[in-house]
């Protein structure tokens, strides 16, 4: 079924109809005009002469205008046929509809929506509606339809449901109470209505017949409820194509509403101009309501301030296609109720209502159809491929999919193809999978690249920096290596002369005697400090270069340390560190030893404490059980053991002397000794450093002169010589 998004928009169709006259009744001056097409007029003359008691042959004039007239002599047939009809056919189609009837008291409203009750011929709107529905229903085979009724009345705000089958009311306020409830979505929902089924006319026709004679017996001469109630029979149908999970819902309400009439009778006259106030107070909230939609750009329909109103909300103004009978009792004696009942009949006509077509997917409706097509499309499948198929792929399935794909990336062939079978399954499957792959390495490649980034700059910096220490490396190892032969050149001498030496006397030894120093001062003198004196002279005039050390980081090349240790024994203070070194164990050794006596000289004079501790309480006791004079002397035990104290605290004090001593000696040792080796340091460095000037001054010689080249094999054979010395 399509859906046809059908809105009609429209104003409020108004007719008109007038009650035929009574006996005794005198006829007003009205006359009806049905040629000015489409329209046609009513119009009301007031006589003058009563209004002011005297002769007036002035007459006032009033012309209405209604979508029909329908006189005295319009039958029941016809005013169906031309006001119900159109509407019980809109509502056949699926829209809303609503007849209401508005009038004074006895102005024919309950005869034109129910009838007469005397002859069948006088059966009003709603059998006739009703009749005509059902007809059509079985007419129509296309759909399948479900109808309902629902009878209201509205007394005094209170709604009453009129088709309660269980009571025989004989009070308005036995039949159960209808309350009005508001949805989230603002819909009006009318709580306790009962809403009856009725399956043919028959049916439909005995609900009205119930509800009109609770109406009836319920009235009584105290509540007039005839004259001052609402009264609404609502239709309600609901279609639905057989298949279709579309269903329209309807609802013709027909409506009979409360005597329109005013509270002063006005009379003729002055008066007519002033509306006088609605006996009926929903009635003036009706009017409200027609005031308030009839304005322009008005917001706020004030619907919620009567139940009527509240109930009969989407037929004024809403989705629905709206018509009002406007009942006349056009004797002389009601003119001026005739002539408000038109004036509020032509407000109504400028309401414009918006009917839409109420279709709704009934879910479970969708459900049971879609469960069924995927069934007819399974079977059909299975008929097809000759192959069972469930929801999921097996686990053999999936692995084999697994593999074909891998083979199918792996694949460098422009050319191949990833063939999985017509399997809608198997196919979402590898979407799925190479999906995943994508995500999988879309983010590893992000990862990697924002890591890259990161270090770009780093390492492009970074690479500059070592380049350049690695250039500075390798011109450090080419000097080091060079001023290692000059090194060994030297050695070569060196052991050459102290062959001679030897040959000549044992001097040497003698040297390295007087060079051993006992302590601090020893090691200063200057024959030990010669070299390092010298190197001092040195510095001063030499520019320095960066220290080696702290140029590489710190650390020393290896041809580097190698020439510091050989630098180190060559120069004599070398001799001086180790001495020191020797003489700073030796007083550690030293004061940890008077540490441990200190700690057993305290623990010898904690012993002796007790002991005197003990000795008192002994001294004590003994005074108790025995009291003798002697006791009250000196004890001699005790004055031994305290001069025992007083000599381990003497020797305690010295020990701790001499271990203060020895800490302040241990200190300046360190101090001395750390000295010592930064000087030997930058004593090395300028050193060094004039190694590599002199170097590339010989370097430039020995272009001019290759003699030197001779170099080499006498540095290996003194290199093995030094070794193995
Ligand atoms: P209302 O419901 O507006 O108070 P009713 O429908 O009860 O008025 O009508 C009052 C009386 O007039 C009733 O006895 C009714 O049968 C009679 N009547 C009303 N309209 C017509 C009509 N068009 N033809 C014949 N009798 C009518
Ligand atoms: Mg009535």
């Amino acid at each position: 079924a399509t859906r046809a998004a059908a809105m009609v928009k429209e104003t409020i169709r108004v007719y008109a109809r007038v009650k035929p006259l009574g006996r005794r009744q005198q006829a007003g001056i009205y006359s009806v005009d049905d040629d000015e097409k489409p329209l046609s007029s009513l119009e009301i003359i007031v006589p003058r002469d009563l209004a002011d008691g005297f002769i007036n042959n002035k007459r006032e004039s009033y012309k209405f205008k209604f979508q029909k007239i329908f006189d005295q002599e319009a039958k029941q047939d016809v005013v169906f046929d031309s006001i119900a009809k159109p509407v019980a056919e809109c509502v056949l189609a699926g829209y809303n509809g609503t007849i209401f009837a508005y009038g004074q008291t006895g102005s024919g409203k309950t005869f034109t929506i129910t009838g007469g009750a005397e002859r069948y011929s006088d059966r009003g709107i709603i059998p006739r509606t009703l009749s005509y529905i059902f007809d059509q229903l079985q007419k129509d085979n296309s759909k399948v339809y479900t109808t309902h009724v629902s009878y209201l009345e509205i007394y005094n705000e209170c709604g009453y449901d009129l088709l309660d089958p269980r009571h025989e009311a004989s009070r308005l306020e036995d039949l159960p109470k209808v309350t009005i409830m508001e949805d989230p979505d603002q819909n009006i929902h009318l709580k306790n209505l009962s809403l009856q089924q009725a399956t043919n006319e028959e049916e439909a026709l005995n609900l009205l017949f119930l509800g009109d004679t609770n109406r009836m017996i319920a009235e009584t001469p105290m509540n007039q409820a005839s004259t001052r109630s609402h009264c609404i029979f609502t239709i309600h149908i609901s279609s639905k194509e057989p298949g279709s999970a579309t269903i329209r819902h309807s609802k013709l309400h027909l409506v009979d509403l409360a005597g329109s009439e005013r509270v002063a009778k006005t009379g003729v006259g002055g008066h007519l101009l002033t509306e006088a106030k609605y006996i009926n107070l929903s009635l003036h909230y009706l009017e409200q309501v027609i005031i308030a939609l009839a304005e322009k750009n008005r917001s706020h329909i004030p619907y919620r301030n009567s139940m009527m109103t509240s109930v009969l909300r989407d037929s004024l103004g809403g989705n629905c296609m709206t018509t009002m009978i406007a009942t006349l009792s056009i004797d002389k004696r009601n003119i001026d109720e005739s002539i408000s009942t038109c004036r509020f009949a032509q407000r109504v006509a400028l309401i414009k209502n918006e009917a839409v077509l109420n279709e709704e997917i009934d879910p479970r409706l969708m459900i049971v159809q879609l469960q069924k097509e995927i069934q007819e499309l399974k079977d059909e499948l299975e008929l097809v491929t000759g192959k069972q198929r469930t929801s999921e792929l097996s686990q053999e399935e999936l692995l084999q999919l697994d593999e074909l794909i891998e083979t199918f990336l792996k694949d460098n062939d422009p050319d191949s193809t990833l063939d999985v079978g017509a399997d809608m399954r198997k196919i979402k499957y590898c979407f799925i999978h190479v999906k995943q792959l994508m995500n999988h390495s879309k983010i590893s490649d992000k990862k990697l690249s924002q890591h890259i980034s990161d270090e770009k700059d780093a390492n492009k910096e970074a690479g500059e920096e070592e380049l350049k220490k690695l250039k500075e490396l390798l011109q450090q190892r080419d000097n080091e290596i060079n001023i290692l032969v000059n090194m060994l050149k030297k050695e070569k001498k060196k052991a050459q002369d102290a062959l001679l030496q030897l040959n000549a006397a044992s001097a040497g030894s003698k040297v390295l005697e007087q060079s051993l120093p006992v302590n601090f001062e020893e090691s200063q003198n200057p024959s030990s400090c010669f070299s390092l004196k010298e190197a001092k002279d040195f510095s001063s005039s030499v520019h320095r270069l960066p220290f080696i050390s702290r140029q590489t980081g710190g650390k020393m090349s290896l041809g580097c340390q190698e020439a510091f240790e050989v630098f180190k024994q060559e120069h004599a203070d070398s001799i001086t560190i180790e001495d020191n070194k020797q003489l700073l164990k030796q007083r550690f050794a030293e004061a940890k030893c008077l540490g441990e006596k200190l700690n057993e000289v305290r623990n010898k004079i904690n012993h002796l404490k007790g002991e005197i501790t003990q000795r008192h309480i002994q001294r004590a006791a003994l005074a108790v059980s025995s009291p003798s004079e002697e006791l009250n002397t000196l004890d001699p035990v005790e004055e031994k053991l305290r001069k025992q104290i007083e000599e381990e605290k003497k020797s305690y004090k010295t020990m701790f002397n001499r271990l203060k001593g020895l800490k302040v000696e241990i200190e300046h040792l360190q101090l001395l000794m750390e000295k010592v080796k930064m000087k030997l340091q930058k004593d090395f460095e300028v050193w060094w450093s004039e190694e590599a000037i002199n170097l590339q001054q010989e370097k430039s010689e020995m272009i001019s002169s290759p003699n030197t080249t001779t170099v080499y094999p006498q540095f290996i054979k003194s290199s093995q010589h030094l070794s193995t010395n």
